[in-house]
């Protein structure tokens, strides 16, 4: 019997999940990216970490912390069932996070605690009814209180006094990036088309036809029983084109990060979030540069429209003028000297860009705005057409094995 066929669209970590899903499910998948490689954009220049909720405070629903927790409790064992690849995640995991409540933070510690506490509860019911773990391990507990002495040794009093050490961490993404790449070579039911753009998907009596350009010009088509668009910031337009117009508000923010060595005075700090609020983090590996953004230096772009502006691609694709990239990463360290003392004499080696799609209309620096709830998202179907919106890195092998629930 002829091998059932899907085209996915996009081979950043939300295609890559679904690639890697579907060929186990014994379909022969084409899985279609402009770039030379998989994880290039979005997937790669971004901060890798597996939220397990905490930065989701202000949603009072709840739900949103939940998602990200539930998705991250899935997130290494899909990847390790779908990949076959022995991933070593103890190796590719950064340092744990600290979370620094700032002084001017826009929940008060005593709502940030309690909200802890229930992620604590949802965390244990979790595991008790659907297994899991995170990253490879099932911690007890996942934070716990910090006293002001304990803060001062790194955080400056003056911004915050109250913090709590979690076990939340990042992925070093060269590294996943590595994993993952094995994983798709070795797969004969996956064919990699790289460097192909695509521009239409059309229905045809069989199912579809995607069509699209080469970098050289010359043209590319593949026919398919289903396609699962995973686009990120180029999904709209071809669901538009396919007739699917998105009922809510939406936002495109264009976000750098700076990547680099810090100063020996810092040696041994942990990785930081400060919550909450237009803050920063800062994320250490333990054999990679060090992470840093801050929110008001790094975002830089925002629009509503159905496609990124073209002046956004060099970032997004690595290739950051070196005075413009500097000024940025400067201008991110200021902002983290007023959390820590010495961030400014960092060394800086890496700045580009990712995009964050998200629902919604105003910054995060507004306590009604819709970018502090990122429940909706995920799956949408349409006979044979799905698009999936990632919300997060975190969510991508979670989205994918609901895709592939529906898929029967
Ligand atoms: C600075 C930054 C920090 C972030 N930090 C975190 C974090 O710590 N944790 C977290 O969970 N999430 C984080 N995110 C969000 C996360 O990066 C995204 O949610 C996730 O990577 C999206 O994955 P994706 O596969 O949908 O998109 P992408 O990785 O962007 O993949 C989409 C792919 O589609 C391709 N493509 C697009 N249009 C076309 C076209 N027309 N033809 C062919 N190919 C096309 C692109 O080349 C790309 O490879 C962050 C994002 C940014 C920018």
């Amino acid at each position: 019997m002829a091998l059932k066929k899907a085209i996915v669209l996009g081979a950043g970590i939300q295609g890559v999940s679904v690639a890697l899903g579907l060929q186990r499910r014994g379909y022969s998948v084409a899985l279609v990216d402009k770039a030379p490689d998989c994880l290039m954009r979005a997937s790669f220049r971004n901060e890798g970490k597996i939220h397990m909720g905490f930065v989701y405070a202000n949603d009072s629903s709840f739900k949103t912390s939940a998602l990200m927790l539930r998705a991250s409790l899935s997130f290494s064992r899909l990847l390790d069932e779908w990949t076959g690849v022995a991933i070593e995640w103890p190796v590719l995991t950064s340092s744990p996070f600290m979370y620094v409540i700032a002084r001017s933070s826009m929940v008060t510690p005593e709502s940030l605690l309690e909200s802890y506490e229930k992620l604590q509860h949802e965390y244990v019911t979790i595991l008790k009814q659907e297994g899991g773990s995170y990253l490879g391990k099932r911690p007890a507990s996942i934070w716990s209180p910090l006293s002001a002495d304990q803060m001062q040794v790194w955080i400056n009093k003056k911004f915050s006094v109250s913090g709590v050490q979690t076990v939340e961490a990042s992925l070093e993404l060269e590294g996943f990036r590595r994993m993952i790449r094995t994983a798709l070579a070795r797969s004969s039911a996956i064919e990699r088309c790289f460097g192909c753009s695509v521009e239409s998907v059309i229905r045809t009596a069989n199912g579809f036809r995607v069509e699209g350009s080469r970098e050289g010009g010359t043209m590319w088509e593949r026919h398919a029983d289903i396609v699962v668009n995973c686009l990120w910031d180029g999904r709209l337009k071809v669901d538009e084109h396919m007739g699917i117009r998105p009922k809510r508000k939406w936002v495109y923010r264009l976000k750098y990060r700076s990547m680099g060595r810090l100063p020996r005075t810092l040696a041994g700090l942990p990785s930081l979030t400060v919550v909450l609020g237009p803050y920063g983090d800062v994320v250490m590996y333990p054999r990679a540069n060090t992470y840093i953004s801050w929110y008001p230096a790094c975002m830089r772009g925002w629009t509503d429209a159905v496609s990124v502006p073209p002046e956004w691609e060099e970032a997004c694709a690595g290739r950051i003028d070196a005075a413009a990239g500097d000024r940025i990463a400067q201008e991110a360290l200021s902002g983290f000297e007023e959390v820590v003392t010495g961030m400014v004499h960092t060394k800086i080696d890496v700045v580009d860009a990712g995009v964050i799609f998200s629902w919604g209309k105003t910054d995060i620096d507004d306590p009604d705005s819709e970018l502090h709830e990122r429940f909706h998202i995920g799956v949408q179907q349409h006979d044979g057409y799905f698009s999936i919106d990632t919300g997060k890195f975190t969510c991508a092998p979670f989205f994918a094995q609901q895709f592939l629930d529906r898929l029967g």
